[in-house]
């Protein structure tokens, strides 16, 4: 200890202290649930700041939320007294589109780029896959972009996969295809996926070492919270920033009159900054998303004189909470264990409630809401979880009816709302002229005549000419289109070029800010006019919403005097799920379990503790899946300060059926003393206090989920197998090669059965058969890996 004495190492315990206080390259911090990860962090941030070891701009943070980064800057404020300007505290995400802007040239893209959501980047698969006939591979936007974003998040890219992959395989000689064609149409496009923001960056750093040691000069101190759900990308990233500069680099920046010379050390170079990461390899709950906890166990390894603190005493949770939460996780295999204990007393026992419907439940809720509202516990300080959305609606139909204020947290995206895509795409279309893909999205919203053949037409032509589809806008006058068509495209490329002419700094009216050219293209295109002037009811929300967007480009105009269209797209496109969160609005949140992560809450609602819902069904088969939603399960338990509420219904309705509930088999898994059962008055047999009756079933033996006493035991339904793509590859691999087919032949598919060659068109490899099939209608067919042959 240096002797330090500071008001923000007041309460600390002496592990948490350490941490604070420790110098050095790498620290390590793993710890538990709710045992102060996060306020450390926070708390170093300010010790490096008050001690003048750092200045603002020599610091980046990386919290998972957008929402986390506010709230770890507004501390840093309230501990210091005083604002950190420069400071990047920011998602990874964030952090690399302020990277990718500023360097877009060597990136080569254009700075102001877009960025594309999972919708976005699905309609590109979608055309992708329309365009190859991949579907008679089973490949679809959803299963294509999955496979994709994870090669991503391993840094592959086509080429790399290709090398590996075994190209006599049709199935991936078509997905490399897909994969090289979603890339080129992106890059033509001028727009980046969201994966693609960390993957850029690091290529970025890996292929100009000059722009790499300037950022590596710049922050000085890196620390990332929530450390366990990086992917490899992300670490990759972590891992550049923290490399030293060179000698011989630093000597030419100092040269060039980059202001090193502090920084250099006795051989001349920068060494390489310090990083402190913080996480629990048993909150990893992003693996479907490529997070990889070998991150943490091997960051020793990877950074070598490694410091590693624990901090063990947990400060949020009761110890009755913190109990059930350490059994839980006790279960999964592959763990370091962890003593996580609490000096707050046993506090209440948990609450178990078993429902006889969804409806049940969410009245249980409803009521246990009500009960410890009128015992003093504020609104925002309740949260109910869910593992899937559909379970909201049950939910939200008893708390409307019963008047408790509620907010669903990420559930109503207000970005993804049709209509705020479209008046947003105009707004793309004016900062990035060459995205297809939003010109697309406006070019008949509002109708305006333009149909698909035209669309078409113009991506063709576009194609053909090797011209931008906003040039074939503008050319659309030798198409030969209609002249009613031909005048609607024009006035809309007229439009978006007067738009973007209000933006150009050389022209002396191009001084609008984003609310007015917002409000100047949904004049001009009428889109807000025709929303309000409808007779759906509908539209009047629709029309809502955008005023509401109009009044969110407004605020943001005043807020951020000096930034502009681009930046206001940024903001947008990176809000992610858990940011929308406001809780100073005196409301119960909503959320999914995932969305639940890092935050806590007086009392908590984990509804739906079922079999096929947790563990989901979707993960019950796959490896390492039941391990993971049991992760899940500790995230939502270890949410809790003083209540935990765990409910399940024995029956629920979904997609119009009445399924029968099981209990989930992690409820077993909690020892027995530490809950009181409650059940249903509604339903048959009720007792009360005890577990529900499959629990107590499968330890006697007898009966099973909530069937007779008696009957044989009736464990939980098997899930049904997912028809994954990646399982209908065809028995045999196939290359047609030089099969030649003309219209007149007839064919055989393995799946489509017979049928007669209409048509073959395109070239090469690339040769389509338009197939006539006797039962299974007309396909298209890639003729070189179509599993047919000629009969
Ligand atoms: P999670 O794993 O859920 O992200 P965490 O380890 O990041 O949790 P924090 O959120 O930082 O934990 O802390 C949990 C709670 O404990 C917070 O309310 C925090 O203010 C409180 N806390 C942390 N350390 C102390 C302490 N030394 N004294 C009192 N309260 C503390
Ligand atoms: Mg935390």
């Amino acid at each position: 200890d240096s002797g330090y004495e500071s008001p923000l190492l007041e309460g600390l315990n002496r592990q948490q202290r350490e941490a604070v206080l420790y110098r050095g390259p790498a620290l390590l911090i793993i710890a538990g649930a709710g045992s102060g990860k996060t306020s450390v962090l926070t708390r170093r941030i300010a010790s490096l700041l008050e001690t003048r070891e750092a200045w603002p701009s020599q610091i980046l943070a990386i919290t998972f939320t957008n929402k986390a980064a506010a709230e770890m800057r507004e501390r840093v404020k309230v501990i210091l007294g005083q604002g950190a300007d420069g400071m990047w505290i920011s998602t990874f995400h964030s952090s690399c589109v302020r990277i990718l802007r500023r360097e877009a040239e060597n990136a080569g893209l254009s700075p102001t780029f877009s960025i594309y959501d999972s919708a976005d980047s699905k309609v590109t698969l979608k055309r992708i896959i329309k365009a190859l006939d991949a579907d008679t591979l089973g490949f679809t936007p959803g299963n294509a972009s999955a496979k994709i974003s994870k090669l991503k998040n391993e840094l592959a890219d086509a080429d790399s996969y290709a090398r590996n992959a075994n190209m006599s395989d049709p199935q991936e000689v078509m997905f490399v295809e897909i994969f090289r064609q979603y890339t080129s149409r992106l890059r033509a496009a001028n727009a980046l996926d969201f994966d693609d923001l960390i993957g850029e960056t690091v290529y970025l750093f890996r292929a100009f070492p000059k722009i790499a040691a300037l950022y590596r000069r710049r922050f000085r101190h890196i620390l990332v919270d929530e450390y366990q759900d990086t992917n490899h990308a992300q670490y990759s990233l972590v891992r550049e920033l923290t490399r030293p500069v060179e000698p011989a680099l630093a000597e030419e920046m100092e040269a060039q009159g980059v202001h090193v010379r502090n920084l250099r050390d006795a051989t001349g170079g920068i060494p390489g900054a310090s990083l402190t990461v913080v996480g629990d390899s048993d909150q990893s709950i992003y693996a479907f998303r490529g997070a990889d906890t070998r991150n943490i166990s091997e960051f020793e390894r990877d950074f070598p004189g490694t410091k590693v603190i624990l901090l063990e005493q947990n400060y949020r949770s009761t110890q009755n909470i913190l109990s059930a939460a350490n059994a839980v996780i006790g279960h999964n295999f592959d763990r370091k264990d962890k003593r996580l204990w609490s000096a707050g007393g046993d506090g209440e026992k948990i609450v178990g409630y078993t429902a006889y419907s969804g409806h049940d439940e969410a009245q249980f809720v409803s009521d246990e809401i009500e009960v410890l509202h009128q015992a003093g516990m504020a609104y925002r300080d309740m949260a109910v979880f869910y593992r899937t959305n559909a379970q909201t609606r049950a939910l939200e139909e008893i708390l409307v009816r019963s008047a408790v204020p509620y907010r669903v947290v990420g559930g109503t995206k207000f970005y993804e709302r049709a209509e705020i895509k479209d008046a947003l795409a105009y707004l793309i279309a004016v900062a990035n002229p060459t995205d297809e893909l939003a010109l697309r999205r406006i070019l008949n919203t509002p109708k305006r005549g333009i149909g698909p053949a035209t669309e078409t037409a113009l991506a063709s032509f576009a194609e053909a000419n090797q011209i931008s589809f906003r040039q074939a806008m503008r050319d659309s006058s030798s198409l030969g289109l209609g002249p009613k068509v031909t005048g609607a495209i024009l006035k809309l490329a007229t439009l978006l070029d007067e738009a973007a002419g209000k933006l150009d700094p050389e022209n002396p009216a191009g001084t609008a800010n984003v609310s007015e050219l917002l409000t100047f293209l949904l004049d001009g295109s009428g889109l807000l006019t025709l929303l309000r002037n409808s007779r759906d009811p509908q539209d009047e929300a629709r029309a809502e919403n955008i005023e509401e967007l109009v009044a969110q480009t407004k605020d943001f105009n005043k807020e951020n005097p000096d930034s502009g269209l681009v930046d206001f797209l940024t903001q947008v496109s990176l809000v992610a799920a858990a940011d929308d969160l406001d809780d100073a609005s005196g409301t119960v949140s909503l959320m999914t379990l995932h969305t639940a992560k890092g935050l806590e809450y007086e009392a908590v609602f984990l509804t739906g503790v079922e079999e096929g819902l947790l563990p989901h069904q979707m993960s019950a088969n796959e490896p390492g899946g039941p391990a993971e939603e049991r992760r899940l399960f500790y995230v939502g338990i270890t949410r809790a300060r003083q209540r935990l509420y765990l409910s399940l219904a024995m029956t629920r309705a979904q997609f119009g059926d009445i399924n029968v509930a099981m209990p989930s088999r992690y409820l077993q898994e909690i020892p027995v003393a530490l809950i009181d059962w409650k059940q249903s008055p509604g339903m048959a047999n009720s007792r009360g206090g005890t577990q529900p009756r499959a629990l107590n079933a499968r330890r006697d033996g007898f009966g099973g989920g909530f069937a007779k006493r008696g009957e044989p035991q009736a464990l939980p339904p098997a899930p049904k197998p997912k028809t994954e793509w990646a399982n209908r590859v065809p028995s045999q691999v196939r290359d047609n090669g030089d099969l030649t087919l003309a219209a007149g032949d007839r064919i055989r598919h393995v799946d489509f059965g017979e049928g007669r060659v209409n048509q073959v068109t395109g070239e090469g490899t690339k040769r389509i058969a338009h197939v006539q099939f006797d039962t299974a209608g007309a396909k298209k067919l890639l003729i070189k890996i179509a599993p047919i042959e000629k009969i």
